[in-house]
């Protein structure tokens, strides 16, 4: 039975396995200039920031998301410094006010970021003014950047730090984000919190699990493939997700703009295909904001952040005549969404839309060229899942309908999946005993294997305390699990546990 498992605690977390949405999150809030975007460089190092628009009092501000790495933790980062950029005077918060209370009732730790060199600053009182009064739940960690050179000095360092405790919210911790001083510090002071926050998710859900596995098997009472989809799609301006949107909805037609007189919640965004019910996730958000930022050279694109995690699968629209003129087939936007969508899990279906552009064109060859380009490329910017679907339409001619739908249907499908532990260990079985390891002794002992989640299918190899699944191990299994139950495509997810 899987009792074992669901009467495991959770006592040591491993980041690496958690999917970016289920991290907490951590502001980066103070003053202009203080280097709240140095430290979120830092935090995030060399990978990806999303970058999200808000529109707020007539200027598009936006903020930066990326996913931190401090020690083992793992965190989501936001660097808050654009929301200041039209701030020349004591306003600072107060234009972006009601968009940053609403950012920071959703973040589980504020990091106030004050300058060393200059000292306390009036504005460093006002925001701590404005953080008393607009985010009491959260206890702000004081942080006291550019402090490299107190270092040097006797005693400086601790008159800046005196000063600044002047703030009230206690001793500051000393860092440099440009030379990487301090950041154990901010590391001690971190741990408490974001560890907390992970194991009160991580239990809950292993509560839950716990009370679903009462009948003994890993099947649900609700057969899951048969809820509604939810299926968001996501693209860059202009590439023709409006017009896909009709083409998906048929006879009915999006109407979109303030002249239409519509409500968002007027706009459709519901249609049923062969007896199944399809949800467009956020499609009124975006159709709307797609009209305002048509051009400009944002990355849009991340309006699609929430739809990203309230989806279940996710279509990235391509443009056929852009990729044609182009050298790569992506551009970072997309990349990054892609990226994006299968770390969170989701499903990813690529549509290449506007095929008929490449008809006119005297490019014989270039129909099989944008195909294995935009496979390939999807290959090495997600090695880690083999098979993405990638669709090839033209939505103005309303081709290519049925064979989305029927990619969207198939992906949601395996993403779905439960398999039976009993059918899993047979399988298991099989598959060990028809790898051969070169090392005899490197050969993992997994005692027990057995799938705790669908959506996306997500495993537990229970290993032999003695041994250890290393990374290779963990690719031959995944590849295994695809080719024998039929999963290419989708993200799935092995973890591994020690047991006696
Ligand atoms: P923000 O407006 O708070 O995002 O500040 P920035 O990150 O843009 O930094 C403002 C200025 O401070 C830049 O010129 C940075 O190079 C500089 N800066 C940031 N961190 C440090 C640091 O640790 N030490 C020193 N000396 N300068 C820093
Ligand atoms: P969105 O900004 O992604 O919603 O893009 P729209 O649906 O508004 O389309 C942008 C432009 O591309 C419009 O002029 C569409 O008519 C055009 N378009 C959309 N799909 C296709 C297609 O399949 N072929 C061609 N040739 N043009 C298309």
């Amino acid at each position: 039975s899987n009792r074992g498992f669901c009467t495991n605690t959770i006592n040591k977390i491993d980041f690496t396995n958690i999917e970016i949405s289920r991290l907490p999150t951590v502001i980066i809030l103070g003053r202009p200039n203080v280097g709240k975007s140095a430290l979120f460089n830092r935090l995030i190092r060399r990978r990806e920031a999303l970058v999200y628009n808000t529109p707020d009092d007539h200027v598009t501000r936006d903020i930066r998301e990326g996913v931190a790495k401090l020690g083992h933790l793992r965190f989501r980062v936001l660097d808050s410094a654009g929301l200041e950029a039209e701030a020349t005077s004591g306003s600072i918060l107060h234009r972006t006010a009601s968009f940053t209370a609403n950012v920071l009732s959703n973040s589980h730790s504020l990091l106030f970021l004050t300058d060393g060199r200059a000292g306390l600053h009036p504005l460093d009182q006002e925001v701590g003014k404005w953080l008393r009064r607009n985010a009491p739940q959260i206890k702000p960690i004081l942080v006291m950047n550019k402090s490299e050179s107190l270092f040097d000095v006797d005693h400086s360092l601790a008159s800046a730090a005196n000063e600044m405790s002047r703030l009230g919210f206690g001793d500051p911790i000393p860092i440099s984000a440009e030379t990487g001083l301090g950041m154990h510090d901010l590391f001690l002071s971190l741990k408490p919190v974001i560890e907390d926050y992970m194991l009160r998710v991580l239990n809950d859900e292993s509560a839950a699990q716990e009370n679903s596995c009462g009948d003994g098997t890993s099947s649900p009472e609700v057969d899951e493939s048969k809820l509604p989809l939810q299926l968001a799609i996501v693209g860059r301006p202009n590439v023709g997700k409006s017009t896909l949107v009709n083409t998906l909805l048929q006879e009915e037609r999006v109407l979109v703009g303030p002249e239409a007189g519509l409500t968002r919640d007027a706009i459709r965004t519901q249609f049923e295909f062969q007896g199944r019910t399809i949800y467009l996730v956020d499609t009124a958000g975006w159709l709307q904001r797609t009209k305002l930022e048509k051009g400009a050279s944002s990355l849009s694109i991340m309006q699609s952040r929430k739809s990203l995690l309230r989806a279940h699968i996710i279509a990235l629209v391509l443009d056929a005549d852009e990729i044609v003129n182009a050298k790569r087939s992506m551009k970072h936007a997309e990349v990054v969404i892609a990226r994006r969508a299968v770390e969170e899990g989701r499903g990813l279906v690529v549509i290449v839309n506007k095929m008929d552009l490449l008809r006119g064109k005297n490019k014989s060859s270039s129909y099989e060229q944008i195909m294995e380009a935009v496979q390939q490329e999807i290959q090495t910017i997600i090695p880690q899942v083999t098979g993405i679907p990638v669709v090839f339409i033209s939505a103005l001619e309303g081709r290519g309908r049925t064979t989305v739908l029927h990619q969207v249907i198939d992906t949601y499908e395996k993403w779905c999946t439960r398999l039976s532990t009993a059918r899993l260990n047979r399988w298991l079985h099989k598959v060990m005993s028809r790898h051969s390891w070169k090392d005899q002794a490197a050969q993992p002992k997994i005692k027990y294997f057995t799938q705790v989640k669908a959506r996306p299918p997500t495993f537990v190899a229970f290993v032999s305390g003695k041994t250890k699944l290393s990374d290779t191990d963990i690719r031959f299994l995944t590849k295994s699990l695809k080719d024998d139950f039929d999963l290419g495509g989708i993200p799935i997810r092995i973890m591994q546990r020690a047991i006696a």
